[in-house]
């Protein structure tokens, strides 16, 4: 028996994967998994075109085996199989995709069930494993091949006896080393939570048989181990249903079981795009912060699947900051598995996919406003903040995304009132949006500057949050009205100016003394033309307001 060399190339290559591409070593069990799942696919999309094949859905499965006594993980698919010649040259050159060239060949577009596409996945095998063995008979083929590597030595091939058309990869489980394990490869129980977690949504069933333990009959107390098997993944993933089929309990139980939250959603989007780009997503809007939410801890993101197959637990590219607080995933059959952080971040379909989430989550929200207020408010409350960060912090480039979606608190309503609200209210001689900023409402309430405003029957605006004027300054304006403090030295209220000149000069000297009394600390002092019932107050003329000093005083440097 011959014993073939891996190309120059595919020697470093496998050398570099096997060391470097997947960060966590139990994602093999998902690469071979995901070959499985391709190769019965295969088969599939043979029988929509080849009369003589039929494809009966129960034929079709994939089975994990381990055996602690030999230290060896077998996965069995009745898939399509690989003659000689294909095992030679997709597991014999790496980097070479059998799966794509299936795809182009039959010319499918939309076989975009098929998973694979790089050509690297099957070496994650020997992460864990120091000898691979595979056995496979090819679909219409009566000749079986095996094919048994030990790394980056290369290869050796052989004929073999199969029974029935499809794979089978053995893997000798790597001894433990000083520092690290692969005993676990071979647990039962672990494997389990592998496949749930990785490939829960495989649509073939993956089968494994379990040791179970019950009582003896006729005994009290004593116990039998016998082997059952049972099909470890829900195949079927909540987001693949269709809308119509799904209650909203379904969606709450999805949100619980996947633990983004304690709370329960206070909505959820379930979006399915089936145009240039591919995906299904599931979004939740949560009903409170996340109790790590402003801390650096928190990370925002989504999970992100490639068919069906999770490749990320939270990709941040999908979101931007300011809805950060978004909890869901994204599946899309144009991205493929092992695609690594790096790459995605460039990614164009992702960036389309997440241009897209972004657009769909700020509609959703502006219904939400326009049809259940009250949950809408309790959504502010919770999350307000972050918009209005968002605001800021891009020098409002968000602008058109947010400003509709933000409120304040309104003297005339007593309640929180959106901006198109405030300008819908707006007598028509009153050129500003004005605003006053305080602790809290009760306070502005008794701010002696807002009087003039408030007589004029004009609405203020109530900035109780520190973000709150930040924000508005990098608006500018809303539906070209510029926003004004109260505050501020001029407030464009028409007054009588000569008289207040006149009483002006007429005070020359007293206010002279009093300025020089408060030297330091004012830069004016005059007759006001906005009070009423109160006989003194502080305004600003800058582009920043006391209050906002305040704040930046306070910051640390
Ligand atoms: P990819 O899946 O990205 O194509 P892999 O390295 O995972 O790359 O696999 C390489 C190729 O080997 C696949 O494209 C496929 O042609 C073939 N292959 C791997 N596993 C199987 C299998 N279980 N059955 C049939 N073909 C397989
Ligand atoms: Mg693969």
């Amino acid at each position: 028996m011959e014993k073939r060399q891996f190309q120059a190339e595919s020697k470093r290559l496998l050398e570099m994967m096997i060391n470097s591409i997947y960060s966590q070593k139990e994602v093999f069990l998902r690469e071979l998994i995901s070959n499985a799942s391709d190769a019965i696919d295969k088969i599939y999309y043979k029988a929509l075109t080849d009369e003589e094949l039929t494809f009966n859905q129960d034929d079709y499965y994939i089975k994990v085996v381990a055996n602690k006594e030999e230290r060896t993980l077998k996965i069995i698919d009745t898939g399509i199989g690989m003659t000689k010649e294909e095992l030679e040259n997709n597991l014999g050159v790496i980097a070479k995709s059998g799966s794509l060239a299936f795809k182009t060949e039959n010319e499918i577009k939309d076989g975009h069930d098929i998973i694979g596409q790089f050509g690297v996945g099957f070496y994650a095998a020997f992460m864990v494993a120091d000898v691979v063995t595979v056995i496979s008979r090819a679909l219409g083929s009566d000749e079986a091949y095996k094919w048994q590597s030990e790394g980056a030595d290369g290869y050796t091939i052989e004929p073999t006896e199969k029974d029935e058309v499809g794979t089978e990869i053995i893997l000798k489980i790597k001894e433990n080393g000083e520092e690290e394990s692969y005993e676990e490869y071979l647990d039962e129980y672990r494997l389990q939570t592998i496949i749930k977690k990785y490939s829960d949504f495989i649509r073939y069933p993956i089968k494994m048989e379990l040791t179970k333990s019950r009582k003896k009959e006729d005994s009290e107390d004593e116990y039998e181990n016998y082997v059952e098997e049972e099909t470890i993944n829900s195949m079927v993933p909540i987001w693949r249903k269709n809308k119509k089929e799904l209650t909203t309990e379904d969606y709450v139980n999805f949100y619980n079981e996947k633990r983004y939250g304690f709370d329960k959603p206070l909505k959820h989007i379930h979006i399915s795009v089936d145009g240039t780009i591919r995906y299904n997503a599931i979004l939740y809007i949560p009903e409170n912060i996340p109790f790590d939410y402003y801390s650096k801890e928190y990370e925002k993101g989504l999970e992100l699947y490639s068919n069906g197959v999770l490749i990320m637990n939270k990709c941040s590219d999908l979101l931007s900051d300011y809805f950060s607080f978004v909890k869901g995933l994204v599946d899309s059959e144009d991205l493929s598995l092992n695609i690594s952080r790096e790459m995605l971040q460039h990614d164009r379909q992702l960036k389309l996919i997440a241009k897209n989430i972004n657009k769909k989550i700020k509609s959703e929200l502006q219904a939400l406003l326009k049809n259940e207020r009250d949950k809408y408010e309790v959504f502010y409350k919770s999350f307000g903040r972050q918009l209005k960060f968002g605001v800021y912090s891009d020098f409002g480039a968000n602008k058109e995304t947010l400003q509709d979606l933000l409120m304040f608190y309104s003297s005339k309503e007593k309640k929180m009132v959106t901006l198109e609200e405030y300008i819908s209210r707006m007598p028509e001689e009153q050129k500003y949006i004005y605003y006053a900023t305080g602790e809290s409402v009760e306070r502005i309430e008794k701010l002696p500057q807002t009087e003039l405003v408030a007589d004029k029957g004009f609405e203020i605006l109530y900035f109780t949050e520190d973000i709150d004027e930040f924000a508005i300054k990098m608006l500018m304006n809303y539906q070209e009205k510029e926003f004004k403090s109260v505050s501020s030295g001029d407030l464009g209220i028409d007054e009588n100016d000569a008289d207040t000149e006149s009483k002006d000069e007429e005070n020359t000297e007293l206010f002279n003394e009093m300025k020089d009394i408060l030297a330091g600390k004012v830069k004016d002092v005059r007759i006001s033309k906005r009070l009423k019932s109160h006989p003194v107050c502080l305004t600003a003329d800058g582009e920043v307001t006391i209050e906002m000093e305040k704040i930046l005083n306070a910051m640390p440097d």
